[in-house]
């Protein structure tokens, strides 16, 4: 089985980067925040508060996780695009530092990395997941130009958000996420680090494919 992991913090495009990689790789493309969105919701949707450590494993013990691509299924529901909201990158993140949901959600990663060949992208897929992956990248992009990008998305929603305030929540996010004690998110001793901050989306790719076809 092959793995190419991509890490990195919340909105430096590595979800782009790594459908792309994995269509034109031919490589199952896995979205593991995705995978973390779902127990949020799963949670906010069973009445269960993301610091209830044992309400949540409980709620682990049956819950019924399927994940395709960029479809999401959770107890025979698709909650795709429920997952995407501003309250969900927050619980996300929250839940995603109990103990239970790391060693659910890992196993369950290591299981779909077994079946084929992977574009793995999330927070420790380098680091934790899958320390032998057959190449390692981190994505960085400065938090100014992640909120810039974020800014734009939204206003392309219709929606008005400001930029301090979008700055603001990056910044928490990226705290919150790198100073957990469990897998925090960081960059992985053997991985290439690309700085997208003045790159398109074709030039990560195409630093990616030149190391990949080294
Ligand atoms: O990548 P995305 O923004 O969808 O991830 C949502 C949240 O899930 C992150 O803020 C992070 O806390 C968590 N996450 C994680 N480990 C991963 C992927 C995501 O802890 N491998």
């Amino acid at each position: 089985m092959r793995i190419i992991t991509i890490d990195g913090p919340a909105g430096a495009g590595k979800s782009t980067v790594s459908k792309r990689l994995a269509r034109l790789l031919n490589y199952t493309y896995l979205d593991t925040g995705a995978m973390y969105r779902a127990v949020a919701w799963a949670a906010k949707n069973s009445g269960i508060s993301v610091e209830d450590d044992i309400g949540i494993s409980e709620l682990l013990e049956n819950l019924e996780l399927d994940i395709r691509d960029d479809t999401i299924i959770v107890n025979r529901r698709d909650i795709s695009s429920l997952i995407r909201t501003p309250e969900m990158d927050r619980l996300s993140s929250a839940v995603s530092r109990l103990p239970a949901v790391r060693k659910y959600l890992t196993e369950m990663q290591k299981k779909i990395g077994n079946k084929g060949d992977i574009v793995a992208e999330g927070r420790d897929m380098g680091s934790v997941v899958f320390p032998n992956a057959e190449y390692k990248f981190f994505l960085t992009t400065s938090p100014e130009e992640r909120a810039r990008r974020r800014m734009k998305q939204i206003e392309e929603q219709g929606e008005k958000v400001s930029y301090e305030a979008i700055l603001k929540q990056i910044i928490e996010r990226d705290h919150a996420d790198s100073s957990r004690s469990i897998a925090p998110l960081k960059v992985p001793e053997d991985c290439t680090v690309i700085d997208s901050t003045n790159l398109s989306v074709d030039n990560v790719l195409e630093k990616i494919l030149i190391k990949i076809k080294k």
